[in-house]
């Protein structure tokens, strides 16, 4: 009897194991092919971006070029549990786009990416699902703009054509619904990287939220209104986020979707549409509103890279890993032990004879206002070397009445 049970439970376990793996794992599928944007670059990047979060596996599916035989390009949907936009060109067959809204009716997530909010300017369903879209003669016929204006939101239906944006810059982007699971967590107000800034987006509207906005500076030809730049919607079972940032061109770099504020919010905003929450824990390199953070190779930079860097920083080297280290220092800043823990690890670098004197400056330049008595007998080894004694000295000076361990 107790063999049957334990053989039981090994089975029962056995697919809950499954069971949890399947939760874990979402299929996503990025359709490109056709842009007015550099799709080659942006494609890439946002599977990058997504597939880091071991949430996802993505697949590119690439449409036929641009007045191609669109009669063979017909994915297939149900494998996935996201679909991605990232596509602004022409029409798809009848058949694909009766799968493709069957695939979000029936609960399918879909992510819309920046210019893919373009695309299907005569296509009444896609228009319903991505909300608000700019460009290929839209106008007051396709839906009001919606935006908020004196922190109200406000429905205008003014005519005019639909989608503007003035030169790129950089740009704070505003939590209008905190609450909600993909901002949860994440500060108010935060720097976005350098960026279109999407305005005047007309549409139908329907069952949507705007989650942030972002105002439109007349410094940068803007309306003077907070424009929408994350929304979410549902279309039948299916939920939509939908992201007016991240533009990608012919330019070497891509600050926008380099951007912090941006890869998390999509990484956010394509788990909640996959399942209707999110999971993911808030990144140490989450932006505020004084200043944008980008990561240029798409990953967040771990601990140890900064000390890695930091032991053989040299003065032609970049400070990003040190730029890194001090933000962590600030936002553990009222906790204790948090900054004990960093602490340590700094005074190992003072100790190490392996790291660069210019190393060791950052390093001592950070211990002057949050060290503790830790660091103190660190400090002060350093005075017996001459190309560091002025900065231990300086440390020391500063650090009068440390605080106490
Ligand atoms: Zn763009």
């Amino acid at each position: 009897m107790i063999k049957k049970y334990s053989f039981l439970l090994l089975f029962a376990g056995f697919f809950l194991l499954l069971s949890c793996q399947e939760k874990t794992a979402y299929r996503a599928l990025l359709i490109t092919g056709q842009s007015n944007h550099n799709w080659q670059g942006s494609a890439p990047i946002l599977k990058t971006i997504l597939d880091q979060t071991k949430l996802f596996t993505t697949d590119i599916a690439q449409t036929p070029k641009e007045k191609g035989d669109m009669s063979t390009f017909e994915p297939n949907f149900s494998k996935y549990n996201i679909v991605v936009m990232d596509y602004n060109g022409d029409s798809w067959s009848e058949k694909t786009k009766a799968a493709f809204l069957e695939f979000v009716k029936n609960g399918g997530g879909v992510v819309i990416y920046h210019e893919a909010d373009n695309s299907f300017a005569d296509w009444k369903e896609y228009n319903e699902i991505i909300g608000l879209g700019g460009w290929n003669k839209r106008s007051e016929k396709d839906g009001p703009m919606v935006y908020y204006k004196k922190n109200e939101l406000v429905v205008d239906t003014t005519a005019g054509p639909g989608g503007t944006h003035g030169p790129q810059h950089e740009y704070v982007v505003r939590a209008r619904k905190a609450d909600h699971p993909i901002l949860k967590g994440l500060p108010v107000q935060w720097m976005h990287g350098k960026d279109e800034l999407y305005s005047k987006l007309r549409g139908p509207a329907k069952n949507m939220e705007i989650l942030a906005t972002a105002y439109a500076d007349t410094a940068y030809r803007g309306t003077a209104r907070d424009e929408p730049m994350l929304m979410t919607l549902t279309y039948g079972k299916g939920r939509i986020f939908h992201t007016a940032m991240g533009h990608v061109g012919k330019d070497a770099t891509h600050p926008a979707t380099e951007c912090v504020g941006f890869i998390v919010t999509l990484q956010r905003g394509a788990e909640w549409a996959a399942c209707g929450n999110v999971t993911q824990p808030i990144p140490l390199d989450f932006p505020n509103a004084a200043g944008a953070v980008y990561r240029p190779e798409y990953k967040e930079i771990t601990l140890d890279e900064d000390f890695d860097k930091i032991l053989t920083y040299s003065i032609d080297k970049s400070t990003k890993y040190y730029t890194d280290l001090q933000a962590r220092i600030r936002k553990v800043s009222a906790n204790p032990a948090a900054l004990l823990e960093l602490e340590k690890k700094m005074v190992d670098i003072l100790k190490n004879s392996a790291a660069t004197a210019e190393g060791k400056k950052l390093i001592l330049r950070e211990l002057a206002w949050m060290g503790s008595d830790y660091c103190v007998p660190a400090v002060q080894e350093l005075l017996k070397n001459p190309e560091l004694q002025e900065a231990a000295a300086y440390t020391l000076e500063r650090m009068k009445g440390p605080r106490k361990i």
